[in-house]
């Protein structure tokens, strides 16, 4: 049997989540020629969306409809499967769906494999890197699924990101991506406990950056976001604290269920969670040191 043909131009998708990623994401996917179909629940965004080149439609049901591949960029995987059981009436019998979102890898596994037993593909796709990234068509992109299909959409990915990694069997993908937002959030806490304590030693925050910066301690928050973002209080890195802390917390249960003992995880999820309560729900990840001032006695 020879291989099903791979999703390019000017082929039909369907965009679910009209959010940060998904309205510079499905505007790459326009970019390069694809015909997309964004829906939201919200109006405001399914206009950003318009405003962005793209097409919207009113209800999920038009927006599948004819969709040979449909993304999913939904807050979380709850809701990535209440809008698939929503749409699932409407899909084409052979379409093919790529989870976007950050989602819990268990519920992803058993998700692709229902849809896949229908009749469907399905492959596991969250992306790192941000809005900014997400508008160049930069994202680093982790893949889970069959190989096969990841062929036949690599095009699709290829108009979204830069580095594309396959990472295994379903749920994979989500699976790397909790892990890598773990190892992110756990290395800002550090740095930003480090900040508080020297400042109150007197050492002076932007020399602390600089040389943490050229030493071991060096990581993700002290090169990009220390001074950027929190030494000079701009808060606006882009990237949600209430996010951030789902995907801590997905690291921590993903232990929980293999069994693995994560205690730095457990508190890092309980942090993130608190501070995701304790601060408003717009709130940037990188405003977790107000939270952690209010600890302060
Ligand atoms: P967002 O909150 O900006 O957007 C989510 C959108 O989904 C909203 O517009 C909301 O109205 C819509 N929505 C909710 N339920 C819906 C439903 N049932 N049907 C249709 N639309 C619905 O989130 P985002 O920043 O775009 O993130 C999307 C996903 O990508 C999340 O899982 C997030 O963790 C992940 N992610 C985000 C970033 C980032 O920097 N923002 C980076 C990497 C990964």
């Amino acid at each position: 049997m020879s291989a099903k043909p791979q999703i390019v131009p000017p082929a039909g998708i369907a965009v679910i989540g009209l959010g940060n990623m998904g309205v510079p994401m499905g505007a790459c996917l326009v970019g390069a020629g694809y015909g997309v179909t964004g829906f939201d629940l919200s109006e405001a965004a399914r206009g950003r969306f318009v405003a962005a080149g793209g097409r919207a439609a009113d209800d999920i049901a038009s927006a599948v409809g004819s969709a040979e591949l449909v993304i999913t960029l939904l807050p979380n995987g709850k809701i990535v499967r209440d809008a698939v059981d929503a749409m699932r009436p409407h899909l084409e019998p052979a379409s093919i769906l790529v989870e976007m979102s950050s989602s819990a890898p268990l519920g992803t596994r058993k998700l692709g494999e229902e849809l896949i037993a229908a009749g469907h593909e399905f492959i596991d796709a969250p992306v790192s890197g941000g809005v900014k990234r997400a508008a160049d068509g930069t994202l680093a992109i982790m893949v889970g699924g069959d190989p096969a299909t990841i062929d036949r959409v690599d095009p699709v990915l290829a108009a979204m990101g830069r580095s594309i990694f396959r990472t295994g069997g379903l749920g994979s993908g989500h699976a790397m991506k909790a892990l890598n937002n773990y190892v992110s959030a756990a290395g800002l806490v550090a740095a930003v406990e480090a900040l508080q304590v020297g400042r109150k030693f007197g050492l002076d925050p932007a020399l602390m950056a600089d040389i943490l910066n050229v030493s071991s301690g060096k990581n993700n928050t002290t090169e990009l976001k220390l001074k950027q973002f929190i030494i000079s209080q701009t808060f606006n890195a882009g990237f949600p604290l209430r996010l951030m802390a789902k995907d801590v917390r997905t690291a921590d249960e993903l232990a929980h269920a293999l069994g693995i003992a994560t205690p730095l995880a457990d508190l890092c999820a309980k942090l993130w969670d608190d501070a995701a309560v304790g601060l408003s729900e717009t709130a940037d990840h990188t405003e977790i040191i107000r939270y952690m001032e209010q600890l302060m006695p």
